[in-house]
């Protein structure tokens, strides 16, 4: 026998559990980028399920920019959609402004909003990269920086958050696994990692948090192609030992656990969620 030959190769398939959320964060004011499709619809919706009051973001869709909307409100919290591109700055600083008019702050910024455009490198065009990195690195600089300006300017509300605010970023394993084919969304990536770090270490003695989400394949419509025939579900499922696509909720509850005062001693790290992609299951067997 084999040293390795007990050793599973693959965890059995399991279905997805769906805790309850509880309302950690009662009285906070939240923006979520990107929030009417994919993990971005599924954060809003946990935040507003904690207790958060919701500013759901979006570029296009007002249909189901609106539905994120009702589903908040009909839990309880409040929200309203606003639609702007985070990659145009006076969009972001227009956008901040009306949250703070309506909601008198914010607490909670969600920089989730992004998008893939693939290509081989010698035939990616500068179109290609420019839209990557300015939605997916400048647009998180630009709602980052706004919400620094507003969690400085009224600090820690005790009642409210032991912080001044929180940021979560939505990187990607791609900020640590290289990406033959998009080079411009895995740079995106492995900026957002950097920022978030460097925007942490400046903020941390105004008790702001500032912390990553590092998602691996979750099923939402930026990946349709990898998850939605059986064929295509098996290939991705060499690259995942926990054998499960990861679900939009599996994000929605980090980022409940990220943004609340459970996770106060947390700043400039970068949670991987990604059921072991980064984990090298090539090497599960020995290599
Ligand atoms: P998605 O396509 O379902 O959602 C993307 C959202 O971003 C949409 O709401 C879209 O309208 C919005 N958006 C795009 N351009 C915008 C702009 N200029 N201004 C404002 N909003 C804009 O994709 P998703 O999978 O939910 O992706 C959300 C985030 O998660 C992205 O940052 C993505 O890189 C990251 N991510 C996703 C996965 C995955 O497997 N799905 C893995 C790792 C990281």
């Amino acid at each position: 026998m084999s040293p390795t030959s007990n050793v599973p190769t693959k965890a059995p398939a399991v279905v997805m559990p769906n805790p309850p959320i509880h309302r950690v964060l009662s009285g906070q004011k939240a923006l979520v980028t990107g929030a009417n499709s994919g993990i971005g619809r599924s954060v809003a919706l946990a935040l507003g399920k904690a207790g958060a009051d919701v500013v759901v973001n979006y570029v296009a869709g007002d249909e189901a920019a609106e539905a994120v909307v009702s589903e908040i409100r009909s839990g309880g919290a409040k929200a309203y959609a606003h639609k702007a591109d985070v990659s145009n700055e006076s969009q972001v600083v227009a956008m901040f402004q009306k949250m703070i008019a309506e909601f008198g702050t914010i607490d909670i910024l969600v920089n989730n909003a992004g998008l893939q455009r693939d290509a081989p490198i010698e035939q990616m065009t500068l179109d290609q990269w420019n839209t990557v990195i300015g939605i997916n690195l400048t647009g998180q600089f630009l709602c980052a920086r706004e919400a620094v300006r507003e969690f400085k300017r009224r600090g820690v509300v005790e009642a409210v958050s032991c912080a001044a605010g929180k940021i979560i970023c939505m990187s990607s394993v791609h900020e640590i696994i290289p990406w033959a084919g998009h080079v411009n969304y895995a740079a995106s990536k492995g900026g957002i990692m950097m920022m978030m770090k460097s925007i942490a270490q400046e903020v941390a003695r105004f008790r702001i948090r500032v912390n990553s989400i590092d998602p691996g394949a979750i099923r939402t419509p930026i990946n349709t192609k990898v998850w939605s025939s059986p064929e295509a579900y098996e290939k991705l499922m060499t690259l995942v030992p926990y054998n499960r696509i990861g679900e939009p909720e599996d994000i929605g509850r980090a980022a409940v656990w990220l943004a609340s005062d459970a996770a106060d001693y947390v700043t400039g790290t970068s949670l991987v969620i990604d059921g072991g992609m980064t984990l090298y299951p090539g090497f599960a067997t020995g290599g």
